[in-house]
């Protein structure tokens, strides 16, 4: 499905998404104050434009009420961002996803109406620590501060060769095997006499403290 989208913002970060939704075929409009930036996306985005924010009759007259989806993606100058986000939400956007710097430009942001607050730099961070501490945890996500579901690549020869069943993952971890990918080959809910091989990535989810067990357990 094709939507509108308005990128306000050219860093790396709004950059990267006009990038994609370009690439997914949708319709972006990128907009920002410093003309380079704007001039690196022209070719990219479906329009991409030199302006002010800040200034509401700028972002009236390019009509931004009626885009889907608008992503403010200022970074250090906080004040414009909240500004701009703002002024979206007025303007009557159904869906703003804005990216904030710090935990309480985040409060201010969520009470102003952004739908989505976004923290790259922090969320980043957090992975790649992540990935430092478990590097056989090659993706996961956290469904609550309990829950997680996770990828994890077998390294270890106690578990090469084994079927599911003798693997036993729901008693002997509590976690649930949802996916078993074996080079380009992906099984999707496997059955308990799907065997697994060194260098499978096993999808997991259960307990947070249970992932992390089984992460142990492959060094
Ligand atoms: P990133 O981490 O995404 O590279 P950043 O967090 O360092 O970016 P900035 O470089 O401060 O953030 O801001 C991102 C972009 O937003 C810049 O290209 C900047 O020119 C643009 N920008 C800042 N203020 C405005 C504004 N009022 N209107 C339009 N664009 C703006
Ligand atoms: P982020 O997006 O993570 O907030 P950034 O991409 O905007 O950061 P900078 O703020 O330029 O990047 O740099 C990150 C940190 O690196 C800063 O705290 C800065 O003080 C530090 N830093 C920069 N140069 C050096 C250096 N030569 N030695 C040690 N630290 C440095
Ligand atoms: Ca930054």
């Amino acid at each position: 499905m094709k939507q509108n989208f308005a990128v306000i913002g050219l860093g790396r970060f709004g950059t990267s998404i006009c990038r994609v939704l370009a690439t997914e075929q949708q319709e972006v409009l990128a907009i920002d104050i410093n003309e380079d930036r704007v001039n690196d996306l022209a070719d990219v985005a479906t329009e991409a434009i030199v302006a002010d924010a800040q200034d509401e009759e700028t972002l009236r007259s390019l009509e931004i009420g009626k885009f889907d989806h608008v992503i403010v993606a200022i970074g250090k100058n906080i004040q414009a961002n909240i500004l701009v986000t703002l002024i979206v939400k007025e303007l009557g956007v159904p869906d703003i996803t804005t990216k904030a710097e710090n935990d309480t430009h985040a409060r201010v942001l969520a009470r102003i109406g952004a739908d989505q607050v976004v923290h790259p730099e922090r969320d980043m961070g957090a992975r790649v620590a992540h990935h430092l501490l478990s590097p056989n945890i090659l993706n996961y996500l956290a469904i609550n501060d309990d829950v997680t579901m996770a990828e994890v690549k077998i390294t270890s020869s106690a578990f090469v060769g084994k079927s599911l069943i003798e693997l036993n993952f729901h008693q002997r971890f509590g976690l649930t095997v949802i996916a078993i990918q074996h080079g380009d080959n992906v099984i999707v809910s496997p059955a308990g006499s799907d065997v697994v091989q060194l260098n499978d990535e096993i999808s997991v989810v259960g307990p947070t403290q249970a992932v992390e067990e089984l992460n142990d357990r492959m060094n």
